[in-house]
């Protein structure tokens, strides 16, 4: 409880490996093609060089293009996927991201902490939870004896900050779900903490209030699953520090429960 903020917990984040950074160059999107331009009339002479057929221009939101992608996500390695979500344009949150914010942390970790999406310094620095929320999970972190990169791997459910930090559509999702989806597959954790309502909802594919989605342990794709409130929330709420560490008692022993 102290750690949770009930005294000046903060600290010096001790400096992680971070799977983004690992990316040496991202993967630039394709040039548009250029259609050549239009002949108005005929030419007087009329030139026998054949003239280049214009290709058809992909979008990234067709359908077909949507299907190609996702079945190449779930092959992706590490740096292939964070290459691919820094340059992706899968929704129209491309188009209002300073950067896109994959996760940071140990690829191997047991733990797995997933939150909503980037707000705007992660939006801007390209790390997930930093700010005042992200010294707030590093407290949180710290009470159950984890470090920010150490046996930890910290994620978002949208990889694209939304504008003006409104709640995600239904349709970014669905289509930065595989991202997560594949970051699971890679790093097999042992255990995973749902970071608020959304990233909960999300994973468990329900619309049950958080309220009775908290105190007890969920599965996501056969991985044990803990529901606690997100720290944004919780800096609004302080009084509810009390519940997060109910959880993070069960998230901890759950783990322990695994180990023995
Ligand atoms: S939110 Fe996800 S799907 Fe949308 S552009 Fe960003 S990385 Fe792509």
């Amino acid at each position: 409880m102290q750690v949770l903020g009930l005294w000046p917990a903060w600290r010096l984040r001790t400096p992680v490996e971070s799977i983004a950074q690992t990316v040496e160059q991202p993967i630039q999107p394709a040039a548009p093609v250029v259609a050549p331009p239009a002949q108005l009339a005929p030419p007087a002479r009329p030139a026998p060089t054949p003239q280049p057929q214009p290709q058809p221009v992909i979008q990234a939101s067709a359908p077909v293009a949507q299907v190609d992608h996702q079945h190449h996500i779930g092959e992706m390695d590490w740096t292939a996927l964070n290459a691919a979500i820094q340059s992706c344009t899968r929704c129209d949150l491309a188009k209002s991201r300073t950067q896109a914010v994959p996760g940071i942390g140990d690829p191997h970790a047991e733990w797995l902490f997933i939150g909503e999406a980037p707000g705007a310094n992660e939006d801007r620095q390209g790390e997930p939870f930093v700010g005042d929320a992200g010294k707030l999970l590093d407290a949180i972190l710290a009470a159950i004896g984890l470090a920010r990169g150490k046996n930890v791997f910290i994620a978002n459910v949208l990889k694209s900050r939304p504008p003006a930090n409104r709640d995600p559509k239904p349709e970014e999702v669905a289509a930065c779900l595989p991202y997560l989806e594949r970051q699971i597959e890679l790093i097999q954790p042992k255990l995973i903490v749902a970071l608020g309502r959304f990233a909960a909802q999300s994973l468990l594919a329900t619309d049950t209030p958080i309220g009775k989605l908290r105190g007890q342990v969920h599965r996501y794709r056969g991985v044990p699953l803990v529901v606690t409130y997100h720290p944004a929330y919780l800096l609004r709420n302080p009084l509810d520090k009390a519940k997060v560490w109910e959880d993070l008692v069960l998230a901890r022993d759950t783990m322990q429960s695994l180990k023995t």
